[in-house]
């Protein structure tokens, strides 16, 4: 089974604090994906940020995404429906502290794309605990964004070096199976 984990397509990392137009286009592009995700039976879970004081990110970005606010809900571009899990995440990684490692586990997860934002903070820590975890991982380039060209880079070079991830294009994501 392949999951499609999406991370943190929220209003702070797309049109908020946080946010950039490199994030708000590439929402096209991720739709596709999970259309693609829902004609092949993947389990669609997205991951969103949802903080609590005390949480150690707030002291280096400062209060975001707390829990039950504007800023941690998932921007209504994206394709979402009831079916989905949406797991709330308090660090950047979707797997410390959440379900995710259960629910994989109990669906026979053995293959993971990691989508959305930023490439080289939260999705980059999530493909690292999915590595971890003995998952084979995937990034597709066209969904996934930074908040620059040159983090964005950083992030796929690092994780392809480094995980083993297979970096693909949107045009072959169909293929993963
Ligand atoms: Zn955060």
């Amino acid at each position: 089974m392949i999951a499609l984990i999406i991370v943190d397509m929220i209003h702070e990392f797309v049109d908020g604090k946080f946010g950039s137009k490199r994030a708000v286009s590439m929402v096209d592009n991720l739709n596709r994906l999970i259309s693609i995700g829902r004609e092949k039976g993947w389990l669609i879970v997205f991951a969103r940020d949802s903080h609590s004081e005390g949480d150690p990110e707030l002291k280096v970005w400062g209060p975001h995404a707390m829990k039950g606010s504007f800023s941690s809900e998932i921007v209504p571009g994206i394709q979402l429906r009831p079916e989905d899990i949406v797991i709330e995440k308090n660090s950047y990684d979707a797997f410390f502290k959440t379900d995710l490692e259960r629910i994989l586990s109990e669906k026979n997860v053995d293959k993971v794309i990691v989508a959305g934002v930023s490439t080289d903070i939260c999705v980059l820590h999530t493909v690292c605990h999915a590595f971890f975890l003995g998952y084979e991982t995937y990034v597709v380039e066209e969904c996934t964004e930074s908040m620059k060209e040159s983090n964005k880079e950083f992030g796929l070079k690092y994780m392809k070096t480094i995980y083993g991830t297979k970096i693909i294009g949107l045009e072959r994501a169909g293929e993963i199976g």
